[in-house]
């Protein structure tokens, strides 16, 4: 039976950069649903085909297409015998009810909710002056204000081309965040009801030291 962390928290946060660096550090498996569903944009497959449009308008994909994938992926063994960070799942109240069913399903048990929050103002410009890899495998996150890569425009880990995500435009940025406090943020009176949400703060300074206040928090 593994761990599952959960890492929750409004777009542009930081839950995928602090994900990294809890992956690397603890050897858990970082599972991103919004990562996912680019992977099968880049693939042009069916659900690649289907989630294109929703996820430049910042609207979310159906609860039942994401459980499928969360569910598939959580079934691996690799993280059968790693445990595993999702981040972007559960993002509704009824995803958390599925995720209860996947962790029985696969045989997986939620360890801890970790709630990530921060200035509202921070985000918007956070996600407008986000940068990622091009390279789907490599998917590292830079930031042109905060976390250049040494080379501009380019990934210092795999040499690829960086790109701005099609929904990191500034418009589709305060659509999600509203998507945020209208579907997801129920999520934190839910987890605090469960006794399992612990909370972070996200502040503007180096990524490491949001890491170690998120250490702290879970510790
Ligand atoms: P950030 O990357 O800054 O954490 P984010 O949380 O908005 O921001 P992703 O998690 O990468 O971004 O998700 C991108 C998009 O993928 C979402 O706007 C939504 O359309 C879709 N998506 C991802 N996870 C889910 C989910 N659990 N349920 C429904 N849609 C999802
Ligand atoms: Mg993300």
């Amino acid at each position: 039976m593994a761990d599952i962390y959960v890492f929750l928290g409004p777009p542009g946060v930081g839950k995928g950069t602090l994900g990294d660096l809890f992956c690397a550090e603890t050897g858990a498996i970082h599972v991103s649903t919004g990562q996912l569903l680019r992977d099968e944009m880049a693939k042009h497959s069916e659900i690649g085909i289907q989630v294109k449009d929703l996820i430049a308008k910042g609207e979310l994909i159906s609860d039942d297409v994401v459980a499928a994938m969360v569910t598939n992926r959580l079934g691996e063994k690799d993280i059968q015998s790693k445990g595993c960070l999702l981040d972007g799942f559960p993002r509704t109240t009824h995803q958390a009810d599925m995720l209860d069913s996947i962790l029985t399903e696969t045989g997986n048990r939620l360890a801890a909710v970790l709630l990530i929050e921060a200035d509202r103002d921070m985000l918007i410009s956070r996600l407008t002056s986000r940068r990622v890899c091009s390279n789907q495998a490599c998917g590292a996150i830079y930031n042109i204000n905060s976390q250049r890569p040494a080379k501009e425009g380019i990934c210092d880990r795999c040499g690829s081309k960086l790109v701005q995500r099609s929904d990191d435009s500034e418009s589709t940025a305060i659509e999600r965040l509203h998507v945020y406090d209208v579907q997801t943020a129920p999520l934190i009176a839910y987890y605090t009801a469960s006794g399992q949400l612990v909370r972070t703060q996200s502040r503007d300074v180096d990524a490491k030291e949001n890491y170690q206040a998120l250490k702290t928090a879970l510790a």
